[in-house]
């Protein structure tokens, strides 16, 4: 590593300090050294020769090609740049990286961004490195070799953004080197992951909170796209973020289509007959085992759609491949475990399918929201079922959590189950979920499209309830539902007063009022080695329904009206008129070329939208090609001439 050797008498040369500081920093706090800064935790005065908000701006028409600042990314950016730390509450694809890009490259110095996404620093680094800014990474996955040249490139002052996974920043001696340079900002990337209310807590992340003492000038942005009051309160204790101040989106994703089914049994082929009506899309369906996953993907194979499966019992080497052909293919499906999660930035994702519910409200809307980043119109898909409820219930008791822990995880999981059986507009309780009291119905999730009709299904209630108290809680739902259509063999059960009660109903309807029993927590089912039986839940509430006190409604949609699946919406790339269509078909092959011959995803390259929009405008030069969305200098001094040939050639 150059000059420097390795050993504890760096800690002792400060000269770097002074050398490449422009802040108030004092030389003797070596980074190792816990001791407290005398000063302000954050500069108070802004510094008058401070880059602006309009320097932002400039450097996100030059570097990034975007025409200006989305949602919150000014006000965040705007803080960082003031010298103050932040949390900032970004819905995915809502822009969050800029937040810390942007003020990392204004700042002196350069940004360290903490991100648990090993797998994903490459991408990162790379994709900057496409816009002309220096990025390193240091992580396990790297050669001793590239590791000491990321710190000669830090040494020297030549990066501009450096991505560490907490691990690797949390190491005495990685402090300690980064405590010789000048840092100009701390982001860290999932901050939620610091909270154990949230859904993802990794332990590693709470020493991250050290950063505060350690850095006690830098500022520190959190960054995360799930977090509710709670988890927002603990990331901002964890992380010693009291003073920061606090920037929350609103969770609304207008280019999402949501939709939530039942399934009818383990839904499986509903899942083929889904993604088979979205064809030539790219999607994501997550499944609940890696059996299913595997499964999923055969199945899908068969009927011709271009399916791998991601889980994390794959070798390491397989799950790098499958994650690249992913990302080059455009149409490509992946069925995964949640192990295919953060970070999976792929832009033209079109649907997210959820075979197998997710855990919380909290995963849903991180997973579903990795489907429509790039703006244009997607779909997030559920099927659920009382079975997938029930199983979450008993792992949450096995889990054997303490007490308190317990009964939140219950909470989220009924919680999630009332997103998906209740009425209203799914986008609209999603967001009341997370705190927006105001949030009004999106008309275009399946509720919205076809509001469902309430059924008064009491009395059909009252007999399932007794034919499983009668059967004595021994059997599982088929046969449940066998005895209450008079289908039984044993003569001991055609003597119960509740056979054949339910002839006038179908096999299919009666399934549809035990799922909502179960639902509803009046009945519950218990997995008993695999052949799930059913018991009356909570005597009270039983009782309650025996009498008439408490009615059951259950929504209906009729199937006539029901929206039509895939082609509703169409993504904004459809909308081209056919020589742009042509066009664009022209300019894909190109960027398939190029990305090939660099080796990298062809969006490194250029986004869909961008293409679409060149397609679309036809650029004559490269002023006006500038002017396209997601054109930076550097893709222009790039790729300028090529796409204004391949342009000029169409015409
Ligand atoms: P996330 O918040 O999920 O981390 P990213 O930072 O990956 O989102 O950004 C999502 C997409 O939005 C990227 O393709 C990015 O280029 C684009 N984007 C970010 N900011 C802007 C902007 N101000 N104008 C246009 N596109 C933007
Ligand atoms: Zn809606």
């Amino acid at each position: 590593m150059g000059g420097l050797g390795g050993g504890a008498s760096e800690v002792a040369l400060p000269r770097t300090w002074t050398a490449c500081h422009n802040l108030d920093v004092t030389p003797n706090r070596a980074a190792l050294h816990l001791v407290p800064d005398p000063g302000p935790p954050v500069s108070e005065e802004p510094d008058p020769g401070a880059p602006d908000l309009e320097a932002a701006r400039a450097l996100l028409r030059r570097v990034f090609g975007h025409a200006d600042f989305r949602g919150l990314q000014g006000e965040v950016i705007s803080e960082l740049l003031a010298g103050r730390s932040a949390l900032a509450v970004l819905p995915t694809g809502g822009g969050k990286s800029l937040c810390y890009q942007a003020p990392a490259l204004l700042r002196p110095g350069v940004g360290v961004v903490v991100s648990p996404l090993i797998a994903l620093m490459a991408d990162q680094a790379e994709a900057m490195a496409q816009l002309g800014v220096a990025a390193g990474r240091l992580d396990s996955g790297q050669s001793p070799e590239a590791r000491e040249e990321t710190w000669r490139r830090l040494q020297a002052g030549t990066l501009d953004l450096l991505y560490v996974s907490p691990e690797g920043l949390m190491q005495g001696w990685a402090l300690e080197r980064l405590g010789r340079a000048h840092l100009s900002l701390i982001a860290v990337d999932e901050a939620h992951c610091v909270s154990q209310w949230g859904h993802d807590f990794r332990p590693e992340y709470r020493a991250l909170g050290r950063l505060a003492e350690l850095f006690p000038r830098v500022p520190r942005l959190a960054l995360t796209a799930t977090a509710d009051a709670r988890t927002r309160e603990d990331i901002r204790r964890q992380l010693r973020l009291e003073e920061a101040a606090e920037f929350v989106a609103s969770f609304a994703r207008p280019e999402l289509a949501l939709s939530a089914q039942r399934k009818s049994g383990r839904g499986r082929s509903e899942v083929v007959s889904l993604v088979k009506a979205r064809p030539g899309r790219s999607g994501i369906v997550y499944a609940g085992s890696r059996a299913a996953t595997e499964e999923l993907a055969a199945r899908l194979a068969e009927e011709g759609v271009m399916a791998r499966a991601y889980h994390a019992g794959l070798d390491r080497e397989t799950r790098r491949e499958r994650l690249a052909w992913f990302l080059e293919t455009d149409e490509a499906v992946m069925t995964a475990t949640i192990a295919f999660g953060m970070g999976i930035d792929k832009p033209d994702v079109r649907f997210v399918i959820h075979a197998d519910p997710p855990a919380s409200i909290e995963a849903y809307w991180q997973e579903v929201g990795r489907a429509g980043r790039d703006g244009a119109a997607a779909e997030g898909l559920t099927l659920y079922g009382a079975a997938d409820f029930a199983w979450a219930a008993e792992r949450i008791r096995r889990a054997d959590l303490p007490e308190d822990q317990g009964r939140l995880q219950t909470r989220k999981l009924h919680q999630l189950y009332a997103l998906f059986e209740g009425g209203g507009c799914r986008a609209a309780a999603v967001r009341r979920y997370f705190g927006e009291a105001d949030a009004e119905p999106c008309g275009q999730c399946d509720r919205c499209l076809t509001p469902p009709v309430g059924v008064d299904i009491t009395e059909a209630a009252q007999k399932a309830l007794s034919a499983v108290h009668r059967l004595g809680e021994r059997f599982g739902r088929g046969r449940v539902v066998d005895h209450l259509l008079g289908r039984a063999e044993a003569p001991y059960e055609q003597s119960l007063s509740t056979f054949g009660v339910g002839a006038g109903m179908s096999a299919a309807a009666w399934r549809g009022v035990l799922d909502q029993l179960l639902f509803e927590g009046l009945l519950v089912e218990s997995p008993n080695e695999g052949r799930p039986t059913l018991h009356l839940a909570d005597p009270d509430a039983v009782r309650a329904v025996y009498r008439g006190e408490r009615r059951l409604t259950a929504l209906q949609v009729s199937p006539r009206a029901k929206p039509a699946t895939g082609r509703r919406r169409r993504a904004a790339l459809d909308d081209l008129d056919p020589a742009a269509q042509t066009l664009f078909e022209t300019l894909r092959q190109w960027r398939r070329d190029e990305a090939h011959r660099v080796g990298l995803p062809p969006f490194f390259v250029l986004g869909n939208a961008t293409l679409a929009a060149i397609a679309q405008v036809r650029p004559a030069s490269r002023a006006a090609l500038a002017a396209i969305d997601g054109v930076g200098q550097s893709k222009l001094d790039r790729y300028g001439e090529a796409l204004l040939d391949l342009v000029r050639g169409a015409t």
